[in-house]
């Protein structure tokens, strides 16, 4: 499978060949047709899978296919990671592509300073990757107004198995309970325990199960 089956913007594809990325992995192939048809998608893929590059090339899409947020407005779309470790890598993929695109992206995430995370949220981001304590803190922060889940349409659970595993699921099921129940949500995971599932049918709607 080539990149061009993958109906990638040029813009898109630039940054792609800039890196080098020659082929979609293949859960990039997979997943990629999966997400862009707007269904709900688990993906069962490992770190160094390619799978970041799988939630966020959909994501550039439906991003950009969206009203353009005004300033009062929240991100379209949000990444949930359950380490700050791995949240700054998936920030630091998607910035990448932001330049180009004319997107901004805002890395929420605990155990370093708020205040430079609620200045950038309030100058606007339409993609937010977090930890999800953090994004508790900031979106009760100075009464909701710093930033809200009002335009949330594409929603993203990254190594789902480890944030379970730590312990984050009251944290997540709060945020995802004020989200709008039109959102596309995708979830990536690195195993799919039977546990899994029962949570795994509250936050997804009829998903498409994509695996390597
Ligand atoms: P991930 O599994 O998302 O953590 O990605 C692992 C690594 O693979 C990252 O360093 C990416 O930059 C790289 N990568 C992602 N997609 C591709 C691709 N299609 N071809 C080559 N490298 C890739």
């Amino acid at each position: 499978k080539a990149w061009s089956q993958c109906g990638l913007s040029s813009k898109v594809m630039d940054v792609i060949k800039k890196n080098g990325y020659e082929k979609p992995t293949p859960i990039q192939a997979q997943a990629i047709p999966a997400i862009m048809s707007g269904k709900d998608v688990i993906g069962i893929a490992k770190t160094g899978s390619g799978k970041t590059l799988a939630f966020l090339l959909p994501l550039f899409r439906h991003v950009l296919d969206q009203p353009e947020i005004g300033p009062e407005d929240g991100p379209i779309s949000l990444i949930f990671a359950p380490t700050r470790e791995l949240a700054i890598q998936i920030y630091n993929e998607c910035r990448k592509f932001c330049k180009p695109l004319k997107l901004r992206t805002v890395c929420v995430y605990g155990g370093s300073g708020v205040s430079e995370q609620i200045a950038d949220l309030k100058r606007g981001a339409e993609i937010v990757v977090c930890t999800p304590g953090r994004m508790i803190d900031v979106l009760a922060a100075n009464s909701g107004r710093v930033t809200n889940l009002r335009r949330l349409t594409y929603l993203v659970l990254d190594e789902a198995d480890r944030m379970f595993d730590m312990g984050f699921e009251p944290q997540v099921m709060k945020i995802i309970n004020n989200t709008r129940p039109d959102r596309q949500t995708v979830m990536f995971s690195a195993t799919f325990p039977r546990q899994m599932e029962a949570l795994a049918r509250k936050i997804l709607t009829q998903p498409i199960e994509v695996q390597v």
